[in-house]
């Protein structure tokens, strides 16, 4: 049987508000006094994340001028984790898998700096649309980021493709959404047994293409760490997605790292590798999230996680 592994009950309104400092365009201290002064609003860094701003419940930035400047961007604490947990040090050439609409990609692109450069797909049209609006707005002059508007799973691997040589790939696809706002609204605890039974389908459904999205990630010759996220709190989409895929891909040289060690919530106990993963939620002061990380052949070294 299928289960549901946490709860949803969370109240946004209970939870602290964030905001990210877009290191390409500000400074933490800058940032934090133009919000105390200008706005009178109190702000402290995250413990364990840095650039992230812990703002009070209900703090509602949307149009404020530093957001729509793009020095600061709002993202939730939880979506801070899976670039932090590739964290891709300076000058890397990484890819962003699944990227619309960009909170992601514009923070893989302030840790790789100038020199380095984040190759972003987006299948969607229109998403790839709002993508390039937000990559503009974020990176200044820099040219960072490459939109690519193509399906991921159909990216050439060989030397001619424009991502061979990438050395780190973040996989975040489209999932339930089950550990934020609106995954209750998905008739998961429906009492009519078939809005149930097309729930758990479409779950099954993005399991499959979730498989097939990290594997094709895995398979870039030049790639050897990949972080895998999504905001579900199935299983089906987080533990039973990386068990499904070190099996397919452990041959080639794949294993599963402690993903952001220091990070206190992990992964579900009863599965195989639950403790190397990460799961955020409540307890973290954020909406449910999952993050993996897979390495090849000890490749540690690649990252500057600073966790
Ligand atoms: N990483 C984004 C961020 O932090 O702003 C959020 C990504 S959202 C969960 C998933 C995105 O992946 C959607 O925009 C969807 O259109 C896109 N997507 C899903 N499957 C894809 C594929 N095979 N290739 C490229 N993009 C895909």
């Amino acid at each position: 049987t299928t289960t549901t592994t946490a709860s949803t009950s969370k109240p946004a309104a209970r939870l602290p508000r964030y905001a990210r400092v877009n290191a390409l365009l500000a400074s933490v201290s800058e940032i934090r006094n133009a919000l105390k002064t200008t706005f009178n609003i109190s702000s402290e860094e995250d413990e364990l994340i840095p650039g992230l701003l812990r703002l009070p419940p209900k703090t509602n930035l949307h149009g404020n001028e530093l957001v729509e400047s793009g020095k600061l961007i709002l993202q939730d604490r939880a979506s801070c984790l899976p670039a932090l947990a590739l964290h891709p040090p300076p000058g890397a050439i990484v890819m962003d898998a699944c990227a619309a609409p960009g909170n992601k990609t514009t923070q893989l692109a302030g840790y790789v700096g100038k020199s380095g450069k984040v190759i972003a797909f987006e299948r969607n049209a229109q998403r790839a649309q709002t993508l390039r609006r937000m990559v503009a707005k974020a990176s200044g002059s820099n040219k960072i980021v490459t939109v690519v508007e193509a399906d991921f799973t159909r990216a050439d691997t060989s030397a001619k493709g424009e991502a061979s040589h990438a050395t780190m790939a973040l996989v975040d696809p489209s999932c339930s959404g089950s550990g934020g706002q609106g995954g209750h609204l998905m008739h998961r605890e429906s009492s009519h047994e078939a809005e149930r039974a097309e729930y758990w389908e479409r779950v099954r459904s993005l399991a499959a293409s979730q498989i097939a999205i990290l594997t094709k990630a895995l398979s870039f010759p030049n790639v050897t760490c990949v972080v895998y996220s999504t905001c579900s709190v199935h299983k089906e989409e987080n533990e039973e997605v990386v068990a499904a895929v070190l099996n397919e891909c452990g041959k080639d040289g794949w294993s599963l790292a402690r993903c952001l060690p220091e990070w206190p919530t992990r992964g579900l106990q009863s599965t195989p590798h639950g403790d190397k993963c990460v799961r955020a939620g409540e307890a973290d002061a954020t909406h449910g999230f999952f993050v993996a990380r897979f390495e090849r052949d000890g490749a540690a070294s690649t990252s500057t996680t600073p966790m």
